[in-house]
């Protein structure tokens, strides 16, 4: 059994000790698509004792381009991510305990699902479940990885507790203008996520093992012009969440989610955001469904569903009364 990780002993900063210390630890992945799939991989591989995977999603067949741990077979059985992901790391290391867990991790169950956790990595593809594992990390003290890929590049962070600055530090207020990029309307290259990944991953074993090295510095790469940049961050003294004011934990950002009775349709609203420019979502849009727009409202088809966007923010998501599968399109096509 000891062989399985000897190459890896082998590497003095982690060494016997500090292998031991990674078969002690327990960590937990929140998000399962392409940095999901690299940070389980090396963890699982690596012999953390307890790895949890928590994903929403079903696969599909535009994940497989980057989405390493799913293939065909699960799109045919229809698997959600987390059990995928579970079953196919099984069989890679049978020593350790895998969980996947399908959820929508929000305010209500995000304590519950990293209580007891180690270390926290983010897999996510927006910015306001990244705030709330902000949250969540800092009330229950549990350092966590930040780590987000579009296009061809990448970002990531460490946010410790009560040591370095938090997202919210960097990022301000909420979800900014409400009009983010996401993979699926920017795009993106599968080595793009795999380079952040393998940086998050390599900064969760250095955190686990208790190494004094650990990056302070919000790092960016760009894998199309092999660039690594660094930045330096600074706490910001009115930093709600670093000053005990957990905003979307405590539910003032959600996203709410409302099943309008009896139109099989469901409305999405996100506090933070206060005004839409259709001009910009339709650039942003055009290439991906059918969007059309007056001044009023913003109408746009994709596979088989259809969004009407308000000037406020608001959304209604027809032809379905799934809330979560609802918020889901809104994160991926609006941005949250
Ligand atoms: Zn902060």
């Amino acid at each position: 059994m000891t062989d399985r990780y000897s190459r890896q002993i082998l590497f003095s900063p982690i060494g016997k000790d500090g292998q031991k210390t990674l078969a002690e630890s327990n960590a937990v992945i929140i998000g399962c698509g392409a940095l999901g799939t690299v940070i389980a991989t090396v963890l699982v591989r690596a012999g953390v004792g307890k790895v949890r995977i928590i994903d929403r999603d079903f696969i599909e067949y535009h994940n497989l381009q980057r989405q390493v741990i799913f293939d065909e077979e699960d799109i045919k059985n229809q698997l959600p991510k987390a059990v995928a992901a579970e079953r196919h790391l099984r069989k890679v290391n049978s020593a350790i305990e895998i969980e996947g867990i399908v959820a929508d991790v929000n305010y209500s169950n995000i304590e519950k699902l990293v209580r007891g956790a180690d270390i926290i990595l983010d897999g996510l593809d927006n910015l306001e479940t990244r705030f709330l594992i902000n949250d969540a990390a800092l009330k229950l003290k549990i350092p966590w990885v930040y780590g987000g890929a579009i296009s061809s590049f990448g970002m990531t962070m460490n946010i410790i507790p009560g040591k370095t600055p938090c997202l919210r530090c960097i990022h301000g207020n909420a979800s900014g203008n409400g009009l983010s990029l996401t993979c699926d309307t920017a795009g993106v290259i599968a080595p793009a996520p795999f380079v952040t990944a393998s940086l998050q991953s390599a900064e969760a074993m250095k955190i686990l093992v208790g190494d004094e090295h650990i990056n302070r510095d919000l790092i960016s790469i760009d894998v199309w012009t092999a660039e690594l940049k660094r930045f330096k961050v600074t706490r910001r003294q009115d930093c709600p969440a670093c000053n005990g004011k957990f905003e979307f934990l405590d539910a003032q950002f959600a996203t709410k989610t409302t099943s309008l009775c009896g139109q099989n349709a469901v409305q999405v609203l996100n506090p933070g955001i206060k005004h839409v420019s259709f001009e910009q979502l339709e650039s942003r849009l055009k290439n991906i469904g059918k969007v059309s727009h007056n001044e009023f409202m913003l109408d746009f088809k994709v596979d088989s569903r259809e969004m009407v966007v308000f000037p406020d923010g608001r959304v209604i998501v027809k032809n379905t009364a799934d809330e979560s599968l609802a918020r889901g399109l809104y994160a991926k096509y609006i941005g949250a």
